[in-house]
């Protein structure tokens, strides 16, 4: 492939970084982390980095350093390698798409731990009240597969609203009956789409949908949109969940996972959704209730669900998710966690950990955007409004 001017320039950057470090750097840390195995894939394609045999290409320079870096997906139960490494381990790097699950039980025992680095976006595999507590900073590639996951959104919806997979499945078949699926077939044109969290997500999502022509396009978010973003795309807020819900013909979820949205697509709030209406979860599993879902899309009033995010991962064979349909067989348009995974992504995420290692071991400051829990606490606006009344009791949902 390719490499862009930007790409080698930043090759050459890290080159003279890496000899910079490998003389200044002389306290050899103990890095781990869990990554996903790849197997036959990630020999054949070695730029699956965020696989344990790619290990993020982040081998070589950390051993050149003189730093151990130990590498693994084994990480359920206390004689897995990431429950037992973490005791003496000083950095932890894990992805969303095979996440360590940093709780606080293992924080504690974890002594020597001071960064945990998500390569990727979305930290709710970190007890982020205990990393406060115990002085551990946690930092992700902010930004890193936000355009992958909004495409991956927009394909979602369209392949919902459209009627796609049960169209092609019919092909594959070798039946031929147009009927049965144009019954349930529409355009996005003239429909009103909303998403709950407008942050970099769910506002290239909107952006996204701007030349299809919908009726309107809504977010809800406590954190409001610059004015100037929302004019420019004709996003209008809804402050009340409900209300939002019912207005929409299509909603799609792109807020992170925590104690405010755990559960927040729920039996109660579906019951607000419009008769007919989709719903696209790329965000975290654990945002829509698995068992409503599966309800609503049977009985009413959800037309179709789709992600790739579940609320566990990998998915047990016998997930309803996997085979949940609407009365008309279609509907479902759920996937394995890999929106945010492309080829393209994980370059940018895997570069990213590179980044934040460098500005750790040479005592640089981070990227603010990329800091979740600093070196003084809770940094970011994204995972819930902690430390005010609202996040006691959740974001309101009402
Ligand atoms: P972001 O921080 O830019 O935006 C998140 C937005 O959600 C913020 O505007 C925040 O105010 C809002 N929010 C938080 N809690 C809310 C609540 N209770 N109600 C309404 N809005 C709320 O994050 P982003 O980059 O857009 O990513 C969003 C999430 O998407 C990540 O945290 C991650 O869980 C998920 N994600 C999934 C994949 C994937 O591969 N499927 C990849 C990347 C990110």
């Amino acid at each position: 492939m390719l490499r862009s001017a930007t790409a080698i320039k930043s090759l050459a950057a890290r080159k003279s970084a890496t000899s910079l470090y490998s003389t200044t750097s002389s306290r050899g840390m103990k890095i781990l982390a869990i990554l996903y195995d790849g197997g036959k894939a990630a020999e054949q394609e070695p730029r699956l980095l965020g696989t344990t045999e790619n290990k993020l290409g982040l081998s070589d320079w950390l051993k050149s350093m003189g730093h151990e870096y130990v590498v693994s997906s084994d990480k359920e139960g206390p004689d897995s390698v990431f429950q037992k490494e973490i005791a003496d381990a000083e950095i932890v790097i894990t992805t969303p798409f095979h996440p360590g699950y940093l709780t606080r039980d293992i924080m504690e025992k974890a002594k020597n731990l001071k960064l945990c680095v998500t390569a990727g976006v979305g930290s709710d595999h970190i007890d982020l009240n205990a990393a406060v507590e115990n002085k551990i900073q946690v930092l992700e590639v902010t930004g890193s597969n936000v355009t992958s996951v909004a495409e991956h959104v927009v394909m979602s919806i369209l392949l919902l609203v459209r009627n796609f997979t049960p169209a092609h499945e019919m092909i594959e078949r070798g039946d031929w009956k147009v009927s049965d699926i144009a019954r349930n077939a529409f355009d996005l044109e003239g429909k009103v789409i909303g998403t709950i969290g407008a942050g970099r997500i769910g506002y290239r999502v909107l952006q996204r949908l701007v030349p299809f022509d919908p009726k309107e396009l809504l977010y809800f978010d406590y954190n409001p949109l610059p004015e100037k973003a929302a004019k420019e795309i004709k996003a209008r807020r809804v402050e009340d969940l409900k209300e939002f819900v019912s207005q929409c013909d299509v909603v799609t979820v792109n807020t992170p996972l925590h104690e405010g949205t755990m559960g927040l697509v729920n039996e109660e709030l579906l019951k607000h959704f419009k008769k007919g209406s989709w719903l696209v979860n790329t965000a975290r599993g654990a945002i829509c209730d698995k068992d409503a879902v599966a309800a609503a899309l049977k009985n009413g009033p959800l037309n179709g669900y789709a992600g790739d995010v579940w609320n566990v991962q990998p998915a047990p064979k016998d997930h309803i998710w996997r085979t949940m349909k609407n009365p008309l067989g279609g509907g479902n348009g759920m996937v394995p966690h890999y929106s945010g995974t492309t080829l393209d992504a994980q370059a940018r995420y895997a570069n990213g950990v590179r980044s934040i290692l460098e500005n750790y071991f040479g005592d640089k400051p981070q990227e603010p955007v990329n800091i979740i829990v600093g070196k003084s606490g809770y940094e970011t606006k994204a995972y819930g409004q902690r430390g005010s009344e609202k996040a006691k009791h959740g974001f309101s949902s009402s």
